[in-house]
């Protein structure tokens, strides 16, 4: 498919290409859609195999930034970035600071910070070229570190769906978690204070150890058998489009909730889980806790507050799988129902002129 069918097909408003020889940047920012606000998402960096997938992602994550802001409440755009390189090898000072003048020239369209592959060490070079980077650290005025507020969304998403599906209590409950990063790491953490067992895959070895060293208690599995374990809830917290025709069929869990952007391969995956009894808590409401967390940095940041907003990721996802149930409709066409409608009712006050 050519740019533009792809752009076309999912709504975009501007895909952007950034290149710097001399830092060896190669990155692309997406701009889904600037109704509600400028366009706001994360920065990820990943050894992408082809351009096409690189391309692909910054498409997809940047449309499901559109849908997380639309669905909190939050008056943004969906935007994403992603730098293509080895987060463990590529790294360097003039690579990020390239980055954050490519940012800056946006003029505020588009505000970033960390995701996959990146951590708020890396902005904070970005930060020297560009006001338009969120949750460096507190030591650099940022909120700091968004994935442990992430986490607790994760956390609330996984307990709602626990309830609605009968009790929430933890204990006792199996959680295999797909990823152990930024948001996998404080996700077994809090699981585990609430006495859940846990079975965690990451393709990283040293992210491995470190969970053996501090979590023991944990299991580890391969990346392989992760899907197919016989627990309560599946938690996918690494890459995207890891529930597929082939993984579908693995799965024994009855509840899908993680932090993972684009989970689903295809929307049509949706409802393959729903006809499965498997209940899937959409992804960009699960995972909305970082995205409140910068939301809030940008306009003051009171921790106590964001983490208020957070726990609200329970009414909402009650809210989508009342109306998933009531319409007979999959948990992420229900989800979506929420995003289009907010979009239009406030994106038709844009008629009430507003002198300069
Ligand atoms: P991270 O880079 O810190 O961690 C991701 C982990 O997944 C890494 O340890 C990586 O080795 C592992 N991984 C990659 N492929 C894997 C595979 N096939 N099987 C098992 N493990 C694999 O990233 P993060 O910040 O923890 O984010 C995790 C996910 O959550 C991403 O999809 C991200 O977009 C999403 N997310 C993150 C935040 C945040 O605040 N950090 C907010 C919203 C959504």
């Amino acid at each position: 498919m050519g740019i533009f069918e792809m752009m076309e097909k999912e709504g975009h408003e501007q895909l952007i290409f950034l290149h710097d020889r001399l830092s060896g940047l190669k990155a692309a920012v997406g701009i889904h859609d600037t109704t509600l606000g400028p366009a706001l998402g994360g920065c990820r960096m990943w050894p992408y195999p082809t351009e096409e997938e690189m391309v692909q992602d910054v498409l997809r994550l940047s449309k499901g930034m559109t849908a997380k802001s639309a669905a909190t409440g939050c008056d943004y755009g969906g935007g994403k970035a992603v730098i293509w390189g080895n987060p463990n090898t590529d790294k360097s000072e003039e690579l990020f600071r390239a980055f954050g003048r490519f940012v800056e020239g946006l003029k505020g369209r588009f505000i970033t910070g960390t995701d996959m592959g990146t951590n708020y060490e890396d902005f904070v070079w970005a930060a020297q070229e560009s006001k338009y980077f969120v949750a460096l650290p507190e030591s650099h005025g940022g909120s700091g570190d968004s994935s442990l507020i992430t986490a607790y969304g994760v956390t609330v998403g996984i307990k709602t769906a626990l309830s609605f599906a009968g009790s929430d209590n933890l204990k006792g409950k199996g959680i295999a978690i797909q990823g152990v990063g930024k948001v996998g790491y404080h996700l077994i953490e809090n699981l585990l204070a609430e006495g859940a067992r846990i079975y965690a895959s990451d393709i990283s070895e040293s992210k491995l150890d470190k969970i053996r060293k501090d979590f023991p208690e944990v299991t580890i599995v391969s990346p392989e058998e992760i899907y197919g374990l016989d627990v309560d809830v599946f938690s996918p917290c690494a890459m995207g489009g890891i529930i597929n025709d082939e993984t579908i069929k693995l799965i024994k869990a009855k509840i899908i909730a993680g932090a993972a952007n684009n989970q689903l391969l295809e929307p049509r995956h949706g409802e393959i889980l729903r006809q499965r009894g498997i209940l899937y808590a959409p992804d960009f409401i699960v995972n909305a806790g970082g995205l409140i967390q910068v939301v809030d940095e940008l306009s003051g940041f009171d921790r106590e507050r964001a983490m208020r907003k957070t726990a609200g990721i329970r009414e909402l996802l009650m809210r989508v799988f009342e109306i998933s149930k009531d319409r007979d409709i999959p948990t992420n066409e229900a989800a979506a129902v929420l995003v289009e409608e907010r979009i239009a009712r406030l994106g038709a006050l844009q008629r009430i002129y507003l002198s300069k």
